[in-house]
């Protein structure tokens, strides 16, 4: 059974309003808009229990048509981890260890590993995708658990591609990825889709960030933002589909303090309904004047 989720994932306050009620494949998504952070959430959602299934047999089903890889997902892919490269080229010089969290077949943990020489590790939930993974050569995790059980030292990047807002604690996910997971002087890249511009509204998507909200669950979680965009690469030239950000871990304040206990509360966003509103209204415009500038045929 679905559970209600009765506080906000960002902040933890327990006043929201309904926001957004879509079908997505024939099942019900409901989101709702938490009134003193502007986060938007899905409630009700899938149990953590339903969620494991979820991700082991049936995400890719529901989300490609088939269980299995196929070429346009590779293909898909591909053209994320360049462009996802170009974001961070100029401002990371080397890597020692990369983890992708949500690797699938690991094509952007190859990319990475073509240009820095990197050792290259992964977690991906979904079995046919982790078996052809591992086929290739690399070494991935069913889970984030997994991986630290096996004792992997720590990883100079972490990478996580459209996989935020599949989680139900960002925050206490991203806080234990700076104090578990990545060197002190590592990086966090991360992607989402941008609740401004992206439908957004799909039955995995537990969280719909906006650029705020996002910059807030970094801060929250001890990360300093040091690169951000707002993007519809490889998909679209002017359509800005998504969020990219990459960062690192914020100054430790003193000795006497943890960095989490040291970080100012979440700073609301307002009006977002609205921008909501105006920027897919923005998008269909958009569309209209530049059909193919906005959607790039894809071979
Ligand atoms: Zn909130």
């Amino acid at each position: 059974m679905p559970e209600t989720v009765t506080q906000c994932p960002l902040c933890a306050s327990g006043r929201s309003l309904p926001f957004d009620r879509s079908e997505f494949h024939g099942r019900l998504v409901e989101n709702r808009l938490c009134r003193d952070c502007g986060l938007v959430f899905q409630s009700p959602r899938m149990t953590e229990a339903e969620s494991a299934a979820f991700y082991a047999d049936e995400y890719r089903l529901f989300q490609e048509g088939s269980a299995d890889p196929t070429a346009r997902n590779v293909n898909a892919q591909k053209r994320r981890a360049g462009t996802l490269h170009d974001f961070v080229r100029a401002t990371i010089p080397s890597i020692a260890r990369h983890l992708d969290i949500g690797c699938s077949l690991g094509i952007l943990l190859q990319h990475f590993q073509t240009e820095y020489r990197n050792q290259a590790v992964g977690v991906e939930p979904g079995e046919a995708h982790r078996v052809q993974a591992r086929k290739d050569g690399l070494a991935v995790y069913s889970s984030l658990g997994e991986l630290e059980q096996a004792g992997e030292a720590r990883f100079g990047l972490v990478s996580m591609s459209h996989v935020l807002e599949h989680l139900p604690d960002p925050v206490g996910y991203l806080t234990h990825l700076r104090e578990c997971v990545l060197t002190p002087d590592g990086w966090l890249l991360l992607e989402v889709p941008n609740l401004y511009a992206h439908d957004s509204f799909e039955v995995a998507h537990l969280l719909a960030f906006s650029p705020h909200t996002l910059r807030e669950a970094l801060r929250r979680s001890g990360f300093t933002v040091v690169k951000f965009e707002q993007h519809g690469r490889p998909n679209s030239q002017i359509l800005p589909l998504y969020l990219t950000a990459l960062c690192c871990p914020a100054p430790q304040p003193d000795a006497s303090t943890t960095l989490s206990a040291s970080l100012s509360p979440v700073r609301p966003e307002r009006w977002v309904a609205l921008k909501r509103r105006i920027g897919m209204f923005w998008r269909c415009i958009l569309a209209r004047l530049f059909p193919q500038r906005a959607w790039l045929v894809q071979g």
